[in-house]
């Protein structure tokens, strides 16, 4: 049992008081999902043979309120957390997704100082939302796009699409002055391989940030089988071939991409390598569901309900107790267990079902 009698002062991670777990990782990141719903069905996230016209989505009465996000959200700054990354399901079509931002965009650092507000999002609707938001205080946008092959991202959103359309929600973000735009990069094997060089040259080109990210065994639906990752080396191989990159030191502690700078000063490329290089021992984030469950890891089968908390009578100390309590006693490293059984196949199968 820790006895610190200052657990939210504890600058042990990276010089800055903060809330550390039971591996003396801080809690430095808090993604809120704001709704289970999406209009695409990605193979590899919500495939549509599992998320079909039936799928019980949550009722509306369940999700969070904007006021209770804020008011959570606000807890999780004191406690240490400096960035809120906006996610979902898609979180645009949540509707007056602008008003959350707003609420969120007010929220400083104990220390004084904005707060780090970001979104992912499927490029879907920035086209007419990208101006509204930036305008209510959102700072950037990350855009998944697989591939800029039309036939590709069309199969792989499982809702036939068009990329042009992202394209152009891309370029909207642009307008709207929400750079700078990531963009992430599921990266499946036999699926989108040959999409991986054309997307590095289009990224340094337009002057956006790539980031790959290599295909997990989140949840139970997407049929993961790790022959289909594309591990992180060989995309930097296949990049490094057509334009020679460097290493790159992370920004900070807990940072999960591997960057990559290119020697001719085109800019950079990240792989989020969770599969073949798992980075638990610097992991920051929280996850906050729709409903208000606090998940502190990616591949944790048990959340944390806060949303009755949140509803109820207890003051904003108790709030922050409560979340203290989670997360002071995390242990949670999924991804190593998962990496140091891939000498021995059948145990990552038992895994794959069990995460
Ligand atoms: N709908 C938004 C979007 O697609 O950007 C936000 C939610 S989505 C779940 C967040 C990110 O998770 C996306 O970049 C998506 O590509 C990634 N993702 C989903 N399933 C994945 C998987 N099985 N492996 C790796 N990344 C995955
Ligand atoms: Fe929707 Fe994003 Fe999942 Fe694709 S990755 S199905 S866009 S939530
Ligand atoms: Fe963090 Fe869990 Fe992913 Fe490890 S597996 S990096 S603990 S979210």
């Amino acid at each position: 049992m820790t006895t610190d009698p200052e657990p939210f002062a504890d600058p042990g991670f990276d010089g800055r008081p903060g809330l550390l777990d039971r591996r003396r990782r801080a809690l430095r990141d808090l993604r809120i999902s704001v709704t289970d719903r999406c209009n695409f069905r990605c193979t590899y996230c919500m495939p549509m043979e599992v998320f079909g016209r039936d799928y019980a989505f949550l009722p509306r009465e369940e999700l969070l309120t904007f006021e209770e996000i804020e008011r959570l959200a606000r807890q999780f700054v004191e406690l240490g957390v400096q960035k809120l990354r906006i996610t979902g399901g898609e979180p645009l079509v949540r509707r007056d997704l602008p008003r959350l931002i707003d609420l969120l965009s007010r929220i400083e650092l104990p220390e004084g100082g904005p707060i780090d507000l970001t979104l992912t999002t499927n490029g879907s609707a920035l086209r007419a939302l990208a101006g509204p938001l930036a305008a209510a205080g959102l700072q950037r946008v990350t855009v998944s796009l697989d591939s800029l092959d039309d036939e590709v991202f069309r199969s792989m959103n499982g809702v036939d699409f068009p990329v042009s359309r992202v394209l152009d929600g891309i370029a909207a973000a642009r307008e709207a002055g929400l750079e700078p735009i990531k963009i992430n990069v599921v990266a499946k094997r036999g699926v989108n391989e040959a999409s991986i060089v054309p997307m590095a040259g289009w990224a340094r080109d337009e002057g956006l940030i790539l980031r790959f990210i290599e295909y997990m065994d989140v949840g139970h639906s997407n049929g993961w089988r790790v022959d289909d990752v594309i591990p992180a080396d060989e995309i930097v191989s296949l990049i490094d071939a057509a334009w020679p990159l460097e290493p790159v030191e992370s920004n900070y502690r807990g940072e999960v991409a591997g960057r990559w700078r290119y020697r001719d000063g085109a800019g950079e490329v990240g792989v989020i390598s969770s599969v073949t290089q798992p980075f638990c021992g610097d992991c920051t984030r929280a996850r906050m569901s729709a409903e208000g469950t606090l998940y502190t890891c990616l591949f944790g089968s048990d959340g944390h309900p806060l949303r009755d908390l949140v509803r109820g009578t207890v003051d904003d100390a108790a709030l922050r107790a409560a979340i203290a309590a989670i997360w002071t006693v995390r242990d949670d490293r999924y991804s190593e267990l998962r990496s140091a059984a891939t000498t021995d196949l059948p145990r990552i199968e038992m895994f794959a079902i069990g995460g």
